[in-house]
């Protein structure tokens, strides 16, 4: 590894905790009640090491066979790594028991081909957010707001999986300001649901790089970062 990547990577994970704990504070929070995921796609397993060298414990992933891939390299480390990516259904046998949390559940069939594999495979109870579709946006993953109810109570209902709160990608055409609204509309749709299923639903994760401060004045309790941690991707 290069002593370079690892410098750049370290100084620029301790300036964001910084930020993160700025804003969590902002918020009527603590750094603490903030978890930073580094989404680390595409960015080799020598970056990982190094932001991990960095005290960095949980990592995403957004393609099944590139996150595998590293997991196995890296497998020394004990690290947490999330599924934040394109959930696929034939994808679906290769996650149980490999990810702390999946992250982008958005169909019931997604829900229940996961379950299938999880029963399957005898793996532990599988952490799960569901990702909604907030700006309505046809082309985007995510669930529609009017199917969230339906599907959250599903999912609640399968016994190999806990559904632990809410996922959201804003449009990318919003300047970070204007997705200030979307960010508070999850917050409100994980109150919601709160009480609809008479449990607590921890994590709002919502705020990458341009938009994380925005997304914690707003009640993230997780943010995904990526290019501010690891610089710009390289091309595949
Ligand atoms: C790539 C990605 C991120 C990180 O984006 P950056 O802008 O590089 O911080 C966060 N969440 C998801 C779902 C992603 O696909």
């Amino acid at each position: 590894m290069h002593d370079d990547m690892q410098t750049d990577i370290a100084r620029r994970l301790a300036e964001l905790r910084e930020e993160i704990g700025a804003a969590a504070r902002e918020s009527g929070r603590g750094a603490g009640d903030v978890t930073l995921v580094a989404v680390s796609k595409w960015h080799p397993a020598a970056a990982v090491r190094a932001a991990a060298l960095a005290g960095q414990r949980d990592f995403g992933e957004n393609y099944v066979q590139e996150a595998l891939a590293k997991q196995d390299e890296l497998a020394d480390l004990g690290l947490r790594w999330h599924f934040t990516g394109a959930l696929q259904t034939n994808k679906a046998k290769f996650l149980p028991g490999r990810f702390v949390l999946v992250q982008t559940l958005d169909s019931l069939k997604l829900a229940r081909t996961l379950h299938d594999r999880i029963a399957a495979a005898c793996a532990p109870v599988q952490d799960v957010l569901i990702e909604v579709n907030l700006a309505r946006e046809s082309q985007k993953a995510g669930v529609a707001e009017a199917e969230l109810p339906g599907l959250a109570e599903a999912v609640a209902g399968l016994e190999t999986m806990r559904l632990a709160g809410l996922m959201a990608l804003p449009p990318f055409d919003l300047a970070p300001e204007a997705r200030r609204p979307l960010f508070a509309r999850l917050r409100e749709l994980r109150d919601g649901l709160e009480l609809r299923l008479g449990r607590r639903l921890p994590v709002l994760s919502m705020g990458m790089t341009d938009d994380f401060r925005q997304a914690i004045l707003e009640g993230a309790t997780m943010v995904r970062i990526g290019t501010r941690i690891f610089g710009a991707r390289p091309q595949k």
